[in-house]
């Protein structure tokens, strides 16, 4: 039964990917195009299909050996999600708990529902995300189980749209990313793996996220969840190159230009300069559990606690009115912290500074 379940899940995704493949071929398909061409267009995307695959089942791989406590499960969403909700239930059993949030006992089943929804909504919109499980019937299994939902192909379809991905929203940067600063997209797979896999271990590792009735306690989480996350995958990323690569450099840039998608949570370039100034004979002496640690104490000096993101966040608002961009979720009445014009003009500079870099261009 056990490998049966195993073989469902995993069987079913490499099916999917092939079909997957496809469907993305016919959406651009030109009319024109001959039978011979067309089958070396669907050769090539299944090739680079099945290799970024690979880079997907191998991250599954390490991890596995690497925190022996934790099931790391990867769905990828797509038109075969229904199917993939349906496995996922088989290895949660009937009354497994989320992790990631505190919660009275009672509230449990309410919170299993709405983690459940969040994943098949990241899976049809094909969004990576981590959840943590605890399952009560593990048959075999680990009984804390990792869910992670990535979606490689359309996340990664090629450099471009690597690229683009993490300033999706923001449609204008499109076409203006100068070639040579696209990242690479394997490695960027490879850090959208890590990068998940990094909520994962903090709420396994450091605990749920406590219950507040705060007004920013949930943003104030996602801020310190996000600076951990890139923190970590990015020193994941150095240790296994060995030097602080165009790709860091170029992630460092992208993410600086988050706030043009009404974003203040994703605004991480402070910790990955912060990650790229470690001596490298050390990063290559820690181990993955000692870089999961690292990270995370980096992040608490950037985000030490709930008034520090208020003053951050106000900073933040600030440099969007000066960038004609409005924060997410922002209301008029918010109560924020005057902002503070040195950290203000910090992050101008750093907006601006990676705009440049990033398309060769001032900002209008
Ligand atoms: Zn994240």
């Amino acid at each position: 039964m056990l490998l049966f379940c195993a073989a469902f899940l995993f069987d079913l995704k490499g099916m999917h990917g092939a079909e997957l493949v496809l469907s993305h071929l016919t959406k651009d398909r030109k009319t024109e195009q001959t039978g011979e061409s067309r089958q070396g267009e669907i050769s090539k995307l299944i090739v680079d299909y099945r290799l970024l695959a690979d880079v997907i089942e191998n991250k599954r791989r390490f991890y596995l050996d690497t925190f022996p406590s934790l099931e790391f499960v990867v769905l990828q969403g797509g038109d075969a999600w229904p199917d993939e909700i349906i496995a996922l239930s088989v290895l949660l059993g009937h009354e497994p708990v989320n992790l990631d949030y505190e919660h009275p006992p009672d509230a449990r089943e309410d919170l299993m529902y709405v983690s459940l929804e969040r994943i098949r909504l990241m899976l049809e919109s094909n969004t990576p995300s981590a959840t943590l499980f605890l399952s009560d019937e593990p048959m075999g299994w680990r009984e804390k189980l990792c869910v992670l939902t990535i979606n490689p192909v359309e996340i990664a379809a090629n450099d471009q749209t690597a690229t683009h991905y993490l300033i999706e929203p923001y449609y204008e940067i499109r076409g203006k990313i100068k070639p040579q600063n696209y990242l690479d997209r394997r490695e960027f797979v490879e850090f959208v793996f890590d990068h998940e896999v990094y909520h994962c271990l903090e709420s396994n590792f450091i605990g749920p996220q406590p219950m507040s009735f705060l007004e920013f306690w949930g943003e104030y989480h996602h801020y310190r969840h996000e600076n951990g996350a890139d923190a970590f995958a990015v020193a994941m990323h150095m240790k296994r190159h060995g030097a602080v690569t165009d790709f860091v450099k170029n992630i460092n840039l992208i993410r600086a230009l988050t706030l043009f998608c009404d974003d203040c949570n994703h605004w991480t370039p402070e910790i990955i300069t912060k990650v790229s100034n470690t001596e490298m004979k050390l990063l290559q002496t820690m181990d993955t559990a000692e870089i999961f640690r690292y990270a995370t104490s980096l992040r608490n000096i950037i985000v030490p606690n709930y008034s520090d993101y208020l003053v951050y966040r106000s900073a933040a608002k600030e440099v969007c009115a000066q960038i004609n961009s409005d924060l997410w979720n922002l209301g008029d009445e918010e109560n924020l912290p005057e902002p503070d014009p040195k950290m203000v003009t910090d992050m101008l500079d750093t907006f601006r500074r990676s705009y440049f870099e990033l398309t060769g261009n001032e900002i209008d």
